[in-house]
């Protein structure tokens, strides 16, 4: 602990655990569907989930493929040998009465994420990250005397991601499960959809004076944005110091967020890992990873966040266009191809997809797959404006006939009447009559203050309807300028 801001004379730390949902067609232990987006309550669920006498589990190989994948999401290699073990716990959407999960010996040790705050770049230790089962749903509908219990959701593998205790603010918090969320979606071991719950984080917060001594912590459970991360650290840190100062003690425990309220609440205390009584699982064979295997798996890593963002740098954009490139991967591993081939389309087209064509997203009339698909024809609009047929004005306005229909943008820029105007005789036209209009910027200009011609090819520009090739408007405007 040395790089953190007290908050009334504490340090606050932060852990962070969180589960991700691995993308696979079954579950952890069994050939039932892991996919329950359109199944009914207990629908994509077999004789293994359900917890039936006799039922026994066999490891799924796509979801050891994905664990071992996201190993290198975190900057470190999955273990060799890594082994299952039973966590005992008892709730009714467990039927087994326990889960079976990794706790001696799990498949990622060590590792790291970067985060960015305030452009400063900081380390987040990964302590672990383990395989396991999720558990069902319970529902407790209001007013009702009765809980539902829905076990779709049993069985699905999952890695929980264990961080170090290096955050010290809510805006760590926040970064850091923005990044470990980014190297997922990059390692494409999870859909990341965390409205349905695929990516969920526990916060682990505690407050302390002495900076060498970590405080009681509290752990805030199941929090699915980034902004909820961020809120409920806030509010916890607030929550605990003012405890503190008011004589008390923080009680070590689970509480819940509640998003209506923005508060968090307390749920149960605490237990400890031997309450879980952790076993070894008896049926479930150790997993043995040999370093070829592992090796291929490091070939199919794709280019990770980190590297996207120095290669965009190359083309000067804003951070915040960067960040905005970085979320969607298919639109970055895109930038970057044209980074490759043709700097300056390149960044006319970045300047595209993180201004005009972002809003076309936002209102959902393109999507990401579309955008990237139309490639071909959105290189041919950024060359018609490096090779002055058209205005950059007026290639946005055919963005999005350009990505929804793919239709050629030479044929529909002439359709529309949008084709530059470098016709000399018919630009001077209305450079004269501009010179005309503006008696007191031609005198500014003649005066010597250049910025005025700026103004007049405006002018020109505006009377053209954004047609007339600038640089011809600016040649013709200056040369009469000088000659009259
Ligand atoms: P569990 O929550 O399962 O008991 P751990 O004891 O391993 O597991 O801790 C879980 C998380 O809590 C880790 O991310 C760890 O960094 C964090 N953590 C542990 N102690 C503290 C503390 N005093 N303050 C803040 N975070 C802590
Ligand atoms: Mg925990």
């Amino acid at each position: 602990m040395n790089d953190y801001k007290t908050v009334s004379g504490y340090i606050p730390t932060i852990g962070i655990e969180c589960h991700v949902q691995l993308k696979t067609k079954s579950k952890l232990f069994s050939g039932e569907s892991n996919d329950a987006k359109s199944a009914k309550p207990n629908e994509a669920v077999g004789h293994v989930s359900f917890g039936m006498p006799g039922a026994l589990p066999v490891l799924n190989k796509k979801a050891v493929e994905l664990a071992a994948k996201a190993a290198f999401a975190l900057n470190t290699k999955p273990q060799n040998y890594s082994k299952f073990d039973r966590k005992h716990y008892f709730y009714p959407d467990l039927p087994k009465g326990y889960q079976i999960s990794q706790f001696e010996e799990p498949i990622i040790l060590g590792g790291y994420v970067d985060i960015l705050v305030d452009g400063e770049k900081k380390k987040i230790g990964i302590t672990r990250a383990h395989m396991e089962e999720d558990a069902g749903k319970s529902t407790h509908p209001a007013g009702k005397d009765y809980s539902l219990v829905d076990l779709n959701r049993a069985g699905t593998p999952l890695i929980e991601i264990v961080t170090e205790p290096d955050m010290h603010s809510a805006a760590e918090a926040k970064a850091c499960a923005k990044s470990l969320y980014l190297q997922m979606k990059y390692a494409d071991v999870s859909d990341v959809d965390l409205y349905n719950g695929n990516m969920r984080f526990d916060v682990n917060v505690s407050v302390s004076k002495d900076p060498s001594k970590l405080g009681t912590r509290s752990e805030t459970k199941n929090l699915n944005s980034f902004k909820s991360v961020e809120r409920a650290v806030e509010f916890e840190i607030a929550r605990q110091i003012e405890l503190l100062e008011k004589g008390g003690g923080v009680v070590q425990e689970t509480r819940g967020w509640d998003d209506a309220k923005q508060k968090t609440f307390s749920q149960r205390t605490k237990e400890d890992a031997h309450d879980y009584r952790y076993m070894p699982e008896p049926d479930v064979p150790p997993i043995v990873l040999t370093d070829e295997y592992i090796d291929e798996i490091q070939q199919q890593i794709p280019i990770m966040p980190d590297e996207v963002r120095s290669k965009l740098n190359s083309i000067s954009l804003d951070s915040s266009q960067v960040e905005s490139i970085v979320s969607e991967p298919s639109v970055a591993y895109f930038i970057i191809e044209l980074i490759n081939h043709d700097q300056e389309t390149a960044k006319i087209i970045a300047n595209w997809v993180t201004g005009e064509i972002a809003k076309l997203v936002i209102d959902s009339k393109v999507n990401w797959d579309e955008v990237v698909k139309a490639k071909n024809s959105l290189i041919t609009l950024a060359d018609m404006i490096k090779s002055n047929q058209l205005s950059s004005t007026n290639a946005k306005l055919l963005l999005i006939d350009v990505i929804t229909n793919n239709v050629d943008p030479n044929k529909l820029a002439k359709e529309r009447g949008l084709l530059q105007d470098s016709d000399e005789s018919s630009v001077e036209q209305i450079v004269l009559s501009v010179i005309d209009d503006n008696p007191n910027a031609v005198n500014d200009v003649k005066n010597g203050e250049t910025k005025a011609i700026g103004f007049l090819v405006g002018q020109v520009m505006a009377k053209s309807q954004g047609k007339a090739n600038p640089a011809l408007a600016k040649k013709l405007l200056e040369s009469r300028l000088n000659n009259s």
